[in-house]
């Protein structure tokens, strides 16, 4: 099964297909690139894909525990929107999109895993306006496991200076990197951004939200942060365990004051928060924020058992 597409026939192919049980496992971490599968170290590209120029694509990434993909309607429905967003051609429907993934996913080794998928603008020679080209889908499983850890995690704070255009899950990443970079550099996991005037937005890789006297504050999801689906799932449990959420705009001084800061992403569900920048912030609530932290991981466990 493992190279039986060829390249753009993957449309036609999985049009129709409804994904079996019998897949033949065997990769240990796979890269698929329209149509084209192989282990991903094997795999190339060619030099004139528009991620190499612009960074011109979108993408999308999540959580696979026991060989099922968690949440993938969300996520499927929010890289459709991306590209919308960025005027790309998707080559194929949300269906054939998810049964694809599930068929890669059943290609593995191991059934915990991280997947990765991307859909460039297509190739072609240097220029900025689109040229006549079909898009390129790339897709990427490696073994992964959810991060959970049991001691509180550190943050450091960054000046926000991306675009204005952080709803959209854009290949353009270079401030999260370098955000990214400072906090691995200063010993912490995360990065928090803010504004200027001091407004929190959301971290490199994650949503960062806060609790304060019983409520849950969070930057509300306009141009200024991407819409987590792991932030929309911290909303839920919330709403189930009777826990007012206010989403609105908050600041670094109230971060600084809060009982408990949290972050959220995918891979990382719900994390404790300890400090920001070495000053000592959050920690003041523990039973409120195991609460929202055994409800996000109960819902992950279940739907992935
Ligand atoms: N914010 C940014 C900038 C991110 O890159 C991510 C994840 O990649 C998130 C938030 C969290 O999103 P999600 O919960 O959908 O993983």
């Amino acid at each position: 099964m493992r190279n039986r597409l060829d390249s753009h026939s993957y449309q036609s192919y999985y049009q129709d297909m409804e994904p079996t049980e019998t897949e033949e496992r065997g990769m240990k971490e796979l890269g698929y690139y329209n149509g084209r599968i192989g282990e991903l170290s094997e795999m190339t590209v060619p030099m004139t894909d528009r991620a190499c120029w612009f960074g011109d694509g979108v993408y999308d990434a999540q959580m696979v525990r026991n060989y099922r993909i968690f949440t993938l309607d969300e996520h499927v429905e929010r890289f459709f929107r991306s590209a919308e967003l960025l005027r790309l051609r998707m080559p194929m429907t949300r269906g054939e999109l998810k049964a694809l993934l599930n068929d890669l996913v059943r290609k593995m080794d191991s059934g915990d895993l991280m997947l990765y998928y991307q859909l460039t603008r297509g190739a072609g020679p240097r220029g900025h306006a689109f040229p006549a080209c079909e898009p390129n889908l790339w897709v990427t499983l490696v073994p992964k496991k959810i991060i959970d850890p049991a001691e509180p995690v550190g943050l450091v704070t960054t000046e926000d200076t991306r675009f204005l255009h952080c709803n959209i899950k854009t290949l353009n990443l270079i401030p999260s990197v370098m955000a990214s970079q400072r906090a691995a550099e200063a010993g912490c996991y995360e990065s928090v951004f803010y504004r200027p005037g001091g407004r929190v937005t959301e971290c490199s890789h994650s949503n960062v939200h806060i609790l304060r006297d019983g409520v849950l504050y969070t930057a509300p999801t306009d141009h200024l942060i991407l819409a987590g689906i792991a932030r929309a799932h911290l909303l839920a449990a919330c709403e189930r365990l009777g826990i007012p959420v206010r989403e609105e705009p908050f600041f670094l001084s109230d971060l600084m004051a809060a009982d408990e800061i949290i972050t959220t992403s995918s891979s990382a569900r719900c994390l404790r928060a300890c400090r920001g920048e070495g000053i000592a912030a959050g920690m003041r609530d523990e039973s409120l924020y195991r609460k929202l932290h055994d409800e996000v991981t109960a819902e992950y466990e279940r739907e992935t058992a």
